[in-house]
């Protein structure tokens, strides 16, 4: 299989509209070379190249899909490769970007009872879609392997995943295991899986063994520690209370999956994190640890 990167940060993307963080900063400075610019978190994946999906559907959609044209429907006037939207949760920044879908062909959209609840009353994406394209919506549940017609090599396994429910959702505060999904990912033809988990608030055993038996591992990589929101806003929440395990500190992700020895790539980064600087002490520790950080057209061949 083939993996694309369309969007490697976190929900504000780099830079933030609004922010003036060292980071933002740089990545504003189109001089320097340090820190690159990053839109929001989506994959997109094949098996053969001729027909693909995407994971999340981010508010920069049209400006990853207009730098990938490869996923234009070949000698069409219109028209486009994406098969499908796999959904990990009705996060804005997951979300947005089916609106700008809405010139093409009705979505098929596959996503959890939670997730299309929350886009269909809370966040009623769905709904005004059905004045466009329309949307044909695929229930998936966790343990429960699917497959995308167009792709017939590669099996999908939802995986709940509990990390938070959107603040708008009905189930913020009453989780229930659809409303964040990661995925397995396995191509019949290579043998080869990819865990794909870009929001993790905590590693369960179910989890870990999925982990255990994959090939490569594409991760929450949203904050480098527990505080790191204090400097910048208010009110300030801890990165477990946004949903998200940060990677260092004893509890960290670093740290609990130190046994792991399959190549370790984190998205979904957050504009704060220090490892956005490659000159930094804890961007020097992470590629010690074995991980890397995704970027924006990043490949991965499985
Ligand atoms: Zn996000
Ligand atoms: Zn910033």
């Amino acid at each position: 299989m083939r993996i694309h990167v369309l969007g490697s940060s976190a929900g504000g993307g780099l830079p933030q509209w609004n922010c003036n963080c060292p980071n933002c900063q740089s990545a504003r400075d189109l001089k320097q070379t340090a820190i690159s610019a990053r839109t929001q978190s989506s994959i997109a994946l094949t098996d053969t190249g001729d027909a693909w999906v995407l994971f999340n559907a981010s508010p920069d959609i049209r400006q990853q899909l207009n730098a990938f044209p490869e996923l234009l429907k070949p000698n069409a006037l219109r028209g486009t490769k994406i098969k499908a939207v796999i959904l990990v949760d009705s996060q804005i920044d997951h979300t947005l970007g089916l609106m700008l879908l809405r010139e093409g062909e009705t979505l098929q959209l596959y996503c959890s009872a939670q997730v299309y609840e929350d886009l269909s009353t809370r966040l009623p994406l769905v709904n005004i879609l059905q004045y466009y394209c329309g949307v044909q919506h695929h229930l998936i549940s966790p343990g429960l392997a699917f497959s995308v017609p167009e792709l017939p090599f590669l099996e999908f396994t939802p995986i709940g995943s509990l990390s938070k429910a959107p603040p708008y959702s009905a189930h913020r505060e009453n989780p229930e295991l659809g409303d964040n999904l990661a995925f397995s990912i396995y191509d019949q033809k290579t043998k080869k899986t990819l865990l794909y988990a870009p929001a993790i608030e905590k590693i369960d055993p179910d989890l870990y063994a999925y982990m255990e038996n994959c090939d490569h591992l594409l991760l929450d990589g949203t904050f480098w520690s527990v505080d790191e929101m204090s400097a910048i806003s208010t009110p300030y929440k801890k990165a477990y209370e946004m949903g998200h395990l940060a990677y260092s500190g004893p509890e960290g992700m670093m740290a609990q999956l130190r046994e792991l020895s399959c190549p370790k790539t984190l998205i979904h980064i957050n504009n704060t994190n220090p490892v956005l600087d490659q000159r930094s002490e804890q961007y020097q520790i992470l590629k010690e640890q074995g991980f890397d950080l995704a970027y924006d057209t990043l490949e991965i061949l499985l």
